[in-house]
């Protein structure tokens, strides 16, 4: 019987999912452990729909392609298993796998230096990259009802928006094989997802204080950050 219990895998004691004694060729693990918020006991229809997709050919293939270049990045070594390589060598690995020759990025103007770097990766791995960055179209601001007093720079200066929709919209239209979100900020890349036609990657996400790695933060959280953990305003 199914329980109607928002999933909750986060918070998860047993993670039967994993299943992590059982030998291929065994029947799936019981149930039995499951917490009560367990997406597997409170949705187990969500899975059958799932597993129709998955038996879709092009769904499965990606699929198949996805799991590959997962296994791809670790080696099994005498004393356990290493991981080995970094997301940019995943990157080139699972667009050639997928057979992408152009790459689009979409970067933030913050990170152009950075799309440079990864521009000259690409070509010399034999890809043609094309990118767009957050400030395309020079549009100011106030057409999205931005005042003075909210502008980064000044009231008094010129500042472009992110336009998160034209990047997308240039993307598509450049007909690029995969798009490489590198650095928009929050909701910007929201947007960009939203209007994004083409298969999407991440490579990297913004964070201006942390070396675009926000997980830091929550690895400091019980000494520098705990304001975290005590609730922002
Ligand atoms: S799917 Fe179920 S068992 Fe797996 S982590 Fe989520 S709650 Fe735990």
């Amino acid at each position: 019987m199914s329980e109607n219990r928002s999933p909750m895998c986060a918070r998860c004691p047993a993670r039967v999912c994993e299943n992590r004694s059982g030998k291929a060729g065994d029947p799936p693990p019981s149930l039995e452990k499951a917490p009560g918020f367990c997406p597997m006991r409170g949705m187990p229809d969500v899975f059958s729909l799932a597993a129709a997709e998955y038996e879709k050919a092009p769904v499965r293939e990606f699929a198949r392609m996805a799991s590959l270049q997962e296994f791809q990045c670790y080696e099994r070594l005498p004393d356990g298993i290493r991981a080995k390589l970094p997301r940019i060598e995943e990157l080139i690995q699972f667009s050639r796998k997928c057979g992408y020759r152009k790459l689009g990025i979409a970067h933030c103007a913050g990170l152009i230096r950075e799309a440079g770097m990864l521009t000259d990766i690409l070509e010399k791995n034999g890809f043609e990259a094309v990118s767009v960055q957050c400030k395309a179209g020079a549009v100011p601001k106030e057409a999205i009802g931005i005042r003075p007093e909210e502008k980064i720079f000044g009231a008094e200066k010129w500042e472009s928006m992110c336009n998160p929709v034209a990047q997308a919209m240039i993307l598509n239209r450049a007909g690029v094989d995969l798009a490489v979100l590198m650095g928009l900020c929050i909701g910007h890349d929201t947007l960009f997802i939203k209007y994004c036609d083409v298969p999407l990657t991440v490579l990297a996400v913004k964070d201006r204080v942390l070396g675009h790695n926000p997980l830091a933060a929550l690895y400091l959280s019980d000494s520098y950050y705990r304001r975290l953990r005590n609730g922002i305003d």
